[in-house]
């Protein structure tokens, strides 16, 4: 462990994880507010962050571990529902044979809580028009014939990623895609459908490492990260975000939210007004890590989004690239070892450099203006 407090200079090349794999799950579209609209959650996200931190000077890429897929289906079960990867396995082929053929599966019911309220409890629905309404929570998260591989080819890469620091790396970085953050224990929504970060996280706390923290600095508030660990003390849930009464996921991460009985304190929720610069940002980070840092934390997971960036379609804060080296390097001034998977970021121009310098920033590499930026 580093120095409690200390900047570390990481000295050897930071190990990267990636896999081609993502480019299984491809979907066109999404729904968005009722119109279908180019899904933003892309291929070409994943391929312009892997082309950026391979040429960016400082990290070396790593292969996934070997495994087999039942370790992997195990990873997941320890934090979602096993049915729900049952049917993430089967929901798309059973689509074209028992409803009609489509590249991409969006369900039209979803279960409302107020259907069924004050009645008896939910049941599974057997048709798979309904089976969509009961694991997915909203329309902009398609699965499509490979999304299933992909999904578990993140989780893969998630678990590869967070092994090399137990065995004793300062940092490592996974390019998770799909991202995570937004699938709960028993459901799937907003481009994410396992929780690559609460996979890792489990994974961490399974192997002995102590306690461990998820900082979530993406744009979005990381539901599904919360609700898995709502009541867990051992398990640090930490996220800066657009404040819910005007941002996506829009029921949750508000900052009264901390933690189920088992864990009052333990769920860290910092709403942030629309036009967050860099300045407010640090400030509000500055006040969560002291609040992490108090809770005599072994690891960090962090699950990194920079769709806060003042090009991001998807957001409305106003980071630059310094804000987000910036970013990385505090959270690493927390001295502990620090473990990044990717979550969200769609302005495909920027996306790669902003990762690069947010990892600089955790690896104590200087500050380099990135190139996408320069005409901006
Ligand atoms: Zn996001």
């Amino acid at each position: 462990m580093w120095p409690e407090g200390s900047q570390p200079t990481v000295t050897e090349a930071v190990p990267f994880v990636a896999t081609d794999a993502h480019r299984l799950h491809d979907p066109t579209i999404e729904v968005a507010w009722g119109a279908p609209i180019a899904m933003y959650e892309c291929v070409e996200r994943g391929d312009r962050i892997e082309a950026a931190v391979r040429s960016a000077p400082g990290f070396e890429q790593r292969p996934t571990a070997e495994r087999d897929d039942a370790e992997v289906d195990r990873a997941i079960d320890a934090v979602h529902d096993p049915d729900l990867r049952e049917f993430l396995a089967n929901g798309w082929s059973r689509f074209q044979r028992e409803a009609e053929p489509r590249r991409e599966v969006f369900p039209d019911v979803m279960l409302h809580p107020a259907v069924l309220h004050g009645m008896d409890a939910p049941r599974r629905p057997h048709d798979i028009a309904g089976e969509l309404g009961w694991w997915c929570w909203e329309t902009n998260t398609p699965i499509v014939e490979g999304t299933f591989d992909a999904a578990r080819a993140a989780v893969d890469v998630a678990l590869s990623t967070i092994e090399l620091v137990v065995d004793g790396h300062r940092l490592a970085y996974g390019l998770c895609r799909p991202p995570g953050h937004h699938a709960p224990r028993a459901a799937y929504g907003g481009y994410c459908y396992f929780n690559n970060a609460a996979i890792a996280a489990q994974r961490a706390v399974e192997a002995g490492v102590g306690r461990v923290a998820i900082i979530d600095v993406d744009y979005h508030h990381g539901n599904g990260s919360q609700q898995i660990f709502w009541d867990r003390d051992d398990v640090t849930y930490a996220s800066l975000h657009g404040d819910p009464r005007r941002a996506y996921p829009y029921f949750c991460g508000h900052r009264d939210e901390i933690g189920g009985s088992q864990a009052r304190g333990a769920t860290i929720n910092r709403p942030l007004p629309a036009g967050t610069d860099d300045a407010a940002y640090a400030a509000a980070l500055a006040e969560v890590l002291e609040r992490v840092d108090d809770r005599n934390i072994d690891l960090i997971v962090v699950s990194l989004g920079v769709d806060t960036t003042a090009t991001d379609p998807l957001g409305d804060f106003r980071l630059t690239p310094a804000g987000l080296h910036a970013c990385g390097r505090e959270i690493a001034r927390l001295g502990r070892p620090m473990v990044v998977l990717q979550e969200g970021g769609y302005d495909l121009e920027t996306v790669g450099d902003d990762v690069v310098s947010w990892l600089d920033g955790a690896s104590g590499a200087a500050y380099v203006f990135p190139d996408a930026h320069s005409d901006r």
